[in-house]
């Protein structure tokens, strides 16, 4: 079976998605081509082999740039020669992985998720085993702190450092399109869910300090890590939510 699904968004960005993952555990990698380079930003799970699928958007190898170094997000970057994150995500030793919800939630720290036993609800083979599953170390090629700027050739990519998910999480920006590639820093959440702000390495009052700096970028749209693509009006919905039940000081604005 095709493990990948992709859709062209348009204007050289592609989404390339897991449809067989459970939503929770849903990532979206996106793949961004400029003139002078492609970026491909996260790497999904690492169930099935990525590198196929990336090389029949483009000849040329992507830049990985890990968002940060959780499984739904580096699996496949082990695969790939350029591999981009920020110093303080382990993505050369991240925690271990697994496909089955109790081991995940135990090693995540998460709290009470409703989640069924196994988050695949289909194997790429018939042989596959998901009890099996393994996320491959991928150690930096190259540090990325905030500020840096990425050249494609005709687009640009500023880094953000945004920890409050993970201590070395950051988000992609082009200004020029006034897009942000958010990763799990913000996505669009149904009702009942929440931003992980309380699993191993997540840190409250961080986070709160980033979505303040969140609302004051120019965002058009959110490319983000989980999720639907969204606008500026959700965007800061979704800050204001978070900073009304998190933080203890007053919202500004
Ligand atoms: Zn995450």
């Amino acid at each position: 079976m095709d493990w990948y699904s992709v859709t062209e968004v348009g204007d050289g960005l592609s989404l390339i998605s897991e449809p067989q993952v459970h939503p929770f555990l849903q990532a979206n990698i996106w793949h961004l081509r400029g003139q002078e380079r492609d970026v491909l930003i996260d790497s999904g799970l690492g169930v099935a082999p990525l590198a196929p699928v990336v090389r029949q958007l483009s000849a040329r190898e992507p830049t990985v740039v890990l968002t940060h170094a959780h499984l739904d997000h580096m699996g496949g970057a082990h695969e790939f020669t350029e591999r981009w994150a920020h110093p303080l995500e382990p993505v050369g030793s991240p925690l271990p992985g697994s496909l089955e919800s109790a081991v995940l939630a135990e090693t995540l720290g998460l709290s009470a998720i409703p989640l069924p036993p196994l988050l695949i609800s289909a194997t790429p083979s018939p042989d596959y085993d998901p009890h099996a599953y393994q996320l491959h170390p991928a150690p930096a090629t190259h540090h990325l702190h905030d500020g840096d700027v990425l050249d494609l050739g005709g687009r640009t990519l500023e880094v953000l450092h945004l920890p409050g998910h993970t201590p070395g999480s950051i988000a992609l920006y082009d200004p020029k399109s006034k897009s942000l590639f958010s990763g799990d820093v913000i996505y669009d959440l149904d009702e009942d869910d929440q931003l992980l702000d309380d699993i191993h390495g997540a840190d409250i009052p961080e986070y709160c300090h980033t979505m303040r700096r969140l609302a004051d970028l120019p965002v058009e749209v959110v490319y983000p890590g989980h999720g639907p693509t969204f606008g500026q009006s959700r965007l800061r919905e979704l800050i204001k939510d978070y900073l009304s039940r998190r933080d203890s000081s007053p919202v500004d604005g």
